[in-house]
């Protein structure tokens, strides 16, 4: 059976790390900065990307490989590096095809440390970067592309409000104007959404959330189809199209292809940059991966329980998950996740930020954390913690309710979560 067509199941256990006749079974750490070579010539080749091979841990490591390797066939990609956070991720997705100058497009409902990295700190570095309701319709967000827009972004979940991306009508927008989607999939992993298949162009991920699901390591992934066509729109992808002194005049797209893209973010922004992950905690995160299939099921079956739950609450103002019928996203989420969204579950009780709070603090086990998206269930009242700084108007521009709060459904057993949750109400 080809590696292509692979279930997803099979790839979270068996992907990636390939052992040779007598080599260890389990994806060894290669805690190693550097690699040894029997001439100088060798090594010469490597430098001027003639020849593949390791001979320095920020540019490439067997360990880092192996896992980018799963999760690139878990997306159905070509290409997939990984970073050392989904932060890093998502700055190096946008700055392999943007520089001082240009300008991109992203929904603006994205998790709110993304929002920052491209409204104030890309901006510092000369990018400019449009924020676009995704519910407005074509001809208004249209309107905002310029000629030096690069690409537009979006997360297929959004964290936290839990609003479902229409990723083909942006993919084919996208491409109308020349230029390529890039996703953040991170909430719903690809075992419930595949962008690809929709026409996205280059996934990332933060793999701190349910990829490790177990809260071990911080880290990021930048996975590309190999799909776009950068030689079509060479004028607005010079650093793909044109050679790149840096590498004695290497041009990517005519060197690599469809791993033009891939490439050019570990030879360039990898060298200059940095950000790679420690192996160990690739390790760890391919320890997550191996059982992703499983959990995300759990958490998908769980969450629904607790949306539903919720709905039928007295105490509860609103709820949205997209499982549920009555949300506004459900329809988006069967033609994307037929399988279930993500564990996380966005609502507001009815009462005063303060009942809130007291709820949360009358949580037993489901715990108050800034992390969201693992095994254990967890919540967070974004208006108090992560967005504290923003006024009630503030957080509605950026799509956070004043009352909203973030449940992060685990997969532990759902009538305990529940009777947690139903104490600390009733409190
Ligand atoms: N993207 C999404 C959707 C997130 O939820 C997060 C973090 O919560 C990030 C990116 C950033 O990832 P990290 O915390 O690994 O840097």
């Amino acid at each position: 059976m080809s590696a292509k067509k692979r279930n997803v199941e099979t790839i979270c256990v068996q992907g990636g790390w390939k052992p040779r006749n007598g080599e260890s079974r389990v994806l060894p750490i290669f805690q190693s900065t550097t690699f040894k070579y029997d001439s100088s010539e060798d090594m010469a080749d490597l430098f001027d990307l003639k020849a593949e091979g390791y001979f320095y841990t920020r540019l490439a490591n067997p360990t880092n490989d192996a896992v980018a390797a799963k999760i690139c066939e878990l997306e159905g990609g070509e290409g997939c590096v990984l970073t050392s956070s989904g932060q890093a991720a998502n700055f190096y997705a946008i700055f392999n095809i943007c520089q001082a100058g240009d300008h991109f497009i992203t929904s603006n409902n994205i998790y709110g440390g993304t929002y920052n990295l491209f409204g104030v700190t890309m901006k510092k570095l000369g990018i400019e970067c449009t924020f676009v309701d995704p519910e407005w319709d074509d001809e208004r967000i249209e309107k905002e592309f310029r000629p030096n827009t690069k690409c537009f972004f979006g997360e297929t979940i959004s964290n936290p409000g839990c609003a479902v991306f229409d990723i083909e009508r942006f993919a084919k927008m996208a491409h109308r104007h020349g230029v390529p989607l890039i996703v953040d999939n991170t909430f719903a992993t690809p075992v419930n959404c595949r962008p690809f298949e929709w026409g996205c162009d280059i996934v990332t991920h933060s793999t701190t959330k349910y990829m490790d699901g177990h809260a071990t390591q911080v880290g990021g992934a930048v996975c590309d189809s190999g799909n776009f066509d950068w030689e079509a729109h060479a004028d607005k992808f010079p650093g793909l199209c044109t050679p790149d002194e840096s590498y004695h005049g290497l041009t990517y797209t005519k060197a690599f292809g469809r791993k033009a893209y891939s490439t050019k973010l570990v030879s360039q922004l990898m060298r200059d940059l940095g950000s790679i992950p420690a192996p160990q905690n690739s390790f760890l995160l391919n320890i997550g991966l191996e059982t992703l299939h499983l959990r995300m099921a759990r958490h998908c079956e769980n969450a629904q329980r607790v949306a539903e739950w919720l709905e039928a609450n007295p105490r509860v103002a609103w709820v949205n998950y997209a499982g549920l019928k009555s949300s506004k996203y459900y329809a988006l989420a069967q033609k994307y996740m037929p399988k279930g969204t993500c564990g996380v579950i966005a609502f507001g009780l009815k009462g005063t930020r303060e009942d809130a709070i007291r709820f949360m603090d009358n949580l037993q086990f489901v715990n108050i954390v800034t992390h969201v998206a693992d095994a254990r269930t967890c919540v967070l009242h974004p208006a108090s913690h992560t967005h504290r700084q923003l006024s009630d108007e503030q957080l509605l521009e950026a799509g956070v309710a004043p009352d909203l709060i973030r449940l992060s459904v685990g997969i532990e057993n759902v009538d305990d979560i529940l009777a947690d949750l139903d104490e600390a109400m009733k409190k």
